[in-house]
């Protein structure tokens, strides 16, 4: 191996929440860390929205920043733990006087707002769940998770519904209640949040709540089929708080920005539930990315600890010059990063243009919290995902040839020596993991083999404990830090009249990671013209939104399996140009017959 480059840990490292990783990790139990939470008075349970707001009402906390959140327009709002405490209330006594009960899922499609953290967290004050849909999402994969996860209210703006929503709207009849935020008048068939909750209480007592009430529910794509919907429980929060405060060094004075998107986990577990249940300022902002807006959200909300992606930080990257001379960002004190893999030159490029390093951390929807990381106290190994967290067991496994672990007779074979690639898995029974597949008991039983849970990540572990991730086992695609399944983008193509089969992959990126790249063969009758691939990606964009194929090549001989289905693999080695390996399991062209 080349020689490897190793950040030292800087002075912070003596005042940071966890100061002896290996002292930590052999002491640390999740029984402690739950003692930790203060659970709901008179032993009633364990319930998320009481740990991130209900709970600041006794403390000095009642008066400080909960949310910032920059709009649009720059314009700031802010809500203290008490604002947010009786906001979530009046929502929970709308979805109470609306007949919404205990398990019913409500769905939002909303942008950073404020009426997107009060609706998530009254939503688990009634003890419902709550499913968010990412916003730049299109009509059809909105229509496919909210009628795989049963929704029953969605909470969107009147413009949203009407863009995205009402034309479907027949096709979702358990879709009791549409619920439109904003002052003007709402949408035929949805009724004004805002008259709803002034017409209610702020008074809500959370019923009690068994750690185990099932309370998130998170889409995530697989390479085959329909999303899947993971399972959260009030439970996680006990991860939430204890890794927010390991791997982003989290405290109740920091203003902490999450730039991730509440419609996927990562903005969900530490863009609201943890920098809440830790007490501290959490920093929203309604707009997209910009490097200048960007800066200025950190210069100006004076945040302290950032959480964002590598997509996000090349593109900073990009912006020539050293930040920290043209932007004051002398406040921030700890930047982390997650969602893709992040390359070695950003961690360094941070430490040169921003003052300090990048840490990067590991996990996935199912695990709903960081499980591996570089933390303040460490040396960062730049390139690497650093080390699991404590409470979190994580080894690598030997996989056959399809990619994944290798099970046999139910077993499966731990790799201890160093730097062989192979399967993640972790020990399962950490608070966060996810408890099940909607309506799919049969594909949770899959991820686990031989005592262990697979991530479908393929990485390998060096001497020193680190992980370093090589690739996916499977062909899903991490576009900008989403994750986009391909057979999705593959369907919704296949119902444009010109295409016969497509075939989806992750095309490689330098900015965004991967691209979403379709190969499509033709019907008979339609011609491979210029004017027909502009069709077909705004066909896609129109039904899926951000998740639509950015490049399209027509292809009239697509490769397949001996089972007919095609073979992605072989579709990315091709445009990437390397050898195409084992294609053993490739259909024979019929000329080679
Ligand atoms: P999601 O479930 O959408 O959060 O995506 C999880 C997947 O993103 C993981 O299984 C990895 O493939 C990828 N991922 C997350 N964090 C990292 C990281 N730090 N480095 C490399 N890949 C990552």
């Amino acid at each position: 191996m080349t020689e490897q480059l190793i950040l030292k840990a800087g002075e912070q490292a003596v005042s940071c929440n966890l100061v002896d990783y290996q002292h930590e990790y052999r002491d640390f139990s999740w029984q402690e860390a739950r003692r930790s939470l203060s659970g709901l008075p008179g032993g009633r349970g364990l319930n998320i929205a009481y740990e991130a707001v209900d709970r600041h009402m006794d403390t000095t906390s009642r008066d400080h920043v909960a949310l910032r959140c920059v709009g649009k327009d720059g314009m700031v709002t802010d809500l203290t733990y008490e604002d947010l405490f009786l906001a979530t209330n009046r929502f929970a006594n709308v979805l109470r006087e609306l007949g919404v009960a205990k398990g019913e899922r409500i769905f939002t499609l909303l942008g950073r707002v404020p009426d997107l953290y009060v609706t998530v967290l009254g939503t688990l004050k009634n003890v419902s769940v709550l499913s968010p849909l990412f916003s730049a999402f299109g009509p059809d994969p909105i229509r496919e998770r909210m009628s795989l996860g049963d929704g029953r209210v969605l909470v969107t703006t009147p413009e949203l519904y009407l863009r995205k929503v009402a034309a479907m709207r027949e096709s979702l009849p358990r879709l009791r209640h549409v619920l439109v935020t904003g002052t003007g008048p709402a949408p035929e068939g949805t009724s004004s949040l805002g008259e709803l909750m002034a017409g209610v209480s702020p008074d809500f007592e959370i019923p009690p709540t068994d750690p185990e009430d099932m309370a998130l529910l998170h889409f995530t794509s697989g390479t085959t089929g329909t999303p899947k919907g993971a399972i959260h429980v009030h439970e996680a929060v006990v991860a939430h708080r204890a890794t927010a405060s390991y791997a982003l060094d989290l405290r109740p004075s920091d203003v902490f920005w999450c730039t991730a998107d509440p419609g996927w986990v990562t903005g969900m577990s530490y863009g609201v539930v943890a920098p809440l249940s830790i007490g501290a300022t959490l920093v929203t902002d309604a707009g997209e990315f910009d490097t200048r807006r960007w800066c200025r959200v950190l210069q100006e909300q004076r945040v302290t600890v950032w959480y964002t992606s590598p997509t996000a930080l090349r593109m900073l990257m990009r912006h020539a010059g050293d930040l920290t001379s043209e932007y004051d960002l002398s406040r921030l004190r700890f930047i982390a990063s997650v969602g893709e893999p992040l390359n070695a030159e950003v961690v360094v490029w941070g430490l040169r243009a921003l003052g300090l390093p990048i840490h990067d951390n590991w996990w996935q929807t199912e695990t709903g919290a960081i499980m591996i990381g570089n933390l303040a106290a460490m040396d960062i190994k730049p390139g690497s995902m650093g080390r699991p967290l404590p409470g979190v067991e994580a080894v690598i496994l030997e996989r056959g040839a399809d990619g994944r672990a290798r099970v046999i007779d139910g077993h499966v074979r731990v790799i201890d020596e160093p730097d062989a690639d192979g399967e993640l898995a972790l020990r399962p029974g950490w608070p966060s993991m996810f408890r099940g597949y909607l309506d799919d008991q049969e594909r949770y039983g899959r991820a686990f083999a031989g005592g262990w849970y697979l991530t479908g990540d393929i990485a390998r572990r060096d001497g020193d404990g680190y992980f370093w991730f090589v690739a996916r086992a499977d062909d899903v695609i991490k576009s900008a830090g989403h994750l986009v399944g391909p057979f999705e983008v593959e369907s919704v193509l296949m119902r444009h009249p010109a295409v016969a089969e497509a075939g989806v992959i992750g095309k490689p990126d330098a900015v965004a990671g991967e691209l979403v790249k379709a190969f499509v063969t033709l019907n008979p009758g339609f011609e491979a013209t210029e004017a027909l691939r502009r069709e077909l990606i705004a066909f896609g964009r129109r039904h899926l939104g951000a998740v639509a194929p950015k490049e399209i090549s027509f292809d009239q001989s697509l490769p397949h399996t001996r089972s007919g289905k095609v073979m992605r693999r072989l579709l990315k080695c091709r445009e990437l140009g390397l050898p195409e390996g084992d294609v053993s399991s490739l259909e024979r062209p019929t000329h080679d017959v």
